[in-house]
């Protein structure tokens, strides 16, 4: 019975369309020899993302990370950005490569999102833009952020790359803040092999951000902005094309996923799980599970599912306000909650192609 198992299980695995779908895209590739630079698949793909985000206005990217870079670009900020350290590294890289000055908020012990609580004691007189993160798809308190943002004059944007598709009170995330970024990397919910995108209020900005993925050019003799190359090309949009065909269905069986991990997991002494709200659609992106005042604590519980070949993720750890290359800048002290939660959560296993089965012994090994 054990013998399928002892080939490992990763955190995540791509999820991939029948081959023959993604071939039967390329065709009209080798048809056109059009392979990059705004295409029709690119065209395509940002269509049916508009109507699949609700975002009014959208740009498309060659991953997340340059959507978040290029998005804070745009905006010509100066300044103090507060963001979050619980986040991945490209959070804040974002900011810091834009010549801004990252100031740290802690996060909530409820959902590990930005404390709105403490917001206002972040800020000051060079304080130009909060940019949040939805951790795990769980979603901001955009309304009290979005209220203290307007107090102050700042802008905000959502690091939305966990949340593509949820919906709070039947509105897509993409319509909270100024901007948000969503990825659609191999190992997200929904992805075009590398990909992202900015969903924006002001429509004026469009313009911009399309010169900034393409060098800041202008025309073929302008050059208006220091841009990068953060194209999209049509290979990754065709693939983003298949996937949105299949990822209704994707979202669906890993929410059957999580039901069984949380049925198995819930209630238990010294294991918390994220709260499950009721006013947001979820897109089932990760199983988070913190470990506090249990039986064992979290690298235990790592080691124990690795012996198993069983590979659970220290997500996020450590926090960004304790990465080498910040050494010396920023202090880990200061967000206290978020160092907490870094030493004790683990991201399970989790995607559509999961066997129940695994659940089961995930859960048998973390409670065994
Ligand atoms: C994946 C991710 C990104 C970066 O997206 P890429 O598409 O991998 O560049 C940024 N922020 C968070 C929270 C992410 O999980």
């Amino acid at each position: 019975m054990r013998e399928k198992w002892k080939s490992p299980v990763a955190v995540t695995r791509s999820s991939l369309p029948p081959l023959e779908e993604y071939v039967e895209m390329l065709k009209p590739l080798w048809e056109s020899a059009w392979l990059t630079n705004m295409g029709d698949y690119h065209e395509q793909f940002k269509e049916q993302l508009k109507g699949r985000l609700k975002a009014d206005n959208l740009e498309l990217f060659v991953n997340g990370h340059m959507a978040l870079e290029l998005a804070l670009q745009a905006l010509e900020l100066e300044g103090e950005v507060i963001t979050t350290p619980f986040s991945f590294a490209s959070t804040t890289h974002a900011i810091v490569r834009n010549r801004l000055t990252p100031v740290f908020c802690d996060i909530n012990g409820r959902d590990y999102t930005l404390d709105a609580d403490l917001l206002e004691g972040c800020i000051t007189s060079r304080t130009c833009a909060i940019v949040p993160v939805h951790v795990y798809g769980n979603l901001c308190d955009v309304e009290k952020i979005q209220e203290i943002a307007d107090k102050h004059g700042l802008k905000v944007i959502y690091d939305a790359a966990h949340t593509f598709g949820e919906l709070l009170d039947g509105r897509g995330v993409a319509e909270f803040g100024d901007m948000s970024m969503f990825s659609f990397h191999a190992t997200k919910v929904f992805h075009s092999i590398e990909g992202g995108a900015v969903a924006y209020r002001d429509q004026s900005l469009g313009q911009r951000l399309y010169q900034l993925k393409n060098f800041g050019i202008m025309d073929s003799e302008t050059v208006e902005y220091v841009g990068a190359n953060g194209k999209m090309n049509e290979f990754q949009a065709a693939m983003g094309l298949c996937n949105l065909r299949h990822v209704e269905e994707e979202i669906e069986k890993r929410g059957r996923l999580v039901k069984r991990y949380r049925e198995r997991l819930s209630g238990v002494e010294g294991i918390r799980l994220c709260p499950e709200n009721p006013r947001v659609r979820s897109n089932h992106a990760y199983m988070p599970v913190v470990f506090e005042g249990f039986r064992k604590n979290r690298d235990q519980v790592f080691e124990e599912l690795a012996q198993r070949n069983i590979h659970a993720r220290k997500y996020f750890y450590p926090c960004i306000n304790s990465y080498a290359c910040y050494r010396g800048q920023f202090d880990e002290q200061g967000t206290p909650v978020a160092a907490r939660i870094s030493r004790q959560v683990l991201t399970l296993p989790l995607y559509a192609g999961l066997e129940p089965e695994v659940v089961d012994l995930v859960c048998d090994t973390i409670l065994g």
